[in-house]
């Protein structure tokens, strides 16, 4: 069986997505090809990062866990072709599996029944236009996008395309704001002036309980 490149393994509280505030398994490959300006998973990024390790390891550490809840994460988990596989296996294990990706590969290579949660890189992040905008086909309700606002400008851009790309009648939108940059409150007052409908505030509960660290 396949192997992939990890660079953590832990149980935390799911932190961004609409299931934020279950327990979560987190499995973190290592490598991303982008180099997000406000990137907190740095340590990620480099393939060295992280261990070779074989699908049934992969499994065997999550069963350790109580926990039936399972994000795969990264750095940019679709950049590993195995990656499909182990999801794959832990759906067949009876879990509910989840993939954070930046959205520049394709989201078809993994199943639909897998939540992918796509965050579509806004022009703050110096990661704009880097959105693979074949990957709206594969989109359903099961799956979400979220968009990482460092400023109200930002902000507009996503509305903006949102709005182009009719996202919301797609899946669901969460707007989360770089707490470091722009502010809660800020963001949350211009959302409801602009009477956002369909569009989640998000904010990352895991920061919030534990403040900034690995492994949470
Ligand atoms: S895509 Fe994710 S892991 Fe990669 S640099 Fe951006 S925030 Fe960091």
């Amino acid at each position: 069986m396949s192997k992939l490149n990890v660079c953590e393994i832990f149980a935390s509280i799911q932190g961004e997505s609409t299931l934020a505030g279950y327990p979560c398994v987190f499995v973190r490959l290592a490598g991303c090809n982008l180099r997000c300006a406000w990137c907190d998973t740095s340590y990620s990024h480099d393939d060295n990062s992280g261990v070779s390790t074989h699908i049934n390891d992969i499994i065997g550490e999550i069963a350790k866990f109580p926990i039936k809840l399972i994000e795969i994460t990264g750095g940019e988990p679709l950049l590993q072709p195995s990656t499909a596989a182990l999801c794959d296996e832990l759906l067949c294990r009876g879990y509910q599996v989840m993939i954070e990706t930046n959205g520049t590969l394709d989201i078809g290579a993994v199943s639909n029944k897998v939540r992918r949660i796509v965050d579509i890189k806004c022009p703050g992040s110096g990661c704009g236009g880097s959105f693979l905008i074949h990957n709206l086909k594969h989109l359903t309700s099961n799956d979400e996008i979220k968009f990482v606002l460092a400023s109200i400008d930002d902000a507009v851009w996503a509305k903006k395309f949102c709005d182009e790309h009719r996202i919301t009648k797609k899946c669901s939108v969460t707007f989360s704001p770089v707490s470091s940059s722009l502010p809660y409150e800020k963001l949350a007052d211009w959302m409801v002036e602009n009477r956002f409908d369909g569009i989640r505030f998000g904010v990352q509960l895991h920061k919030i309980i534990w403040g900034e660290r690995r492994g949470v």
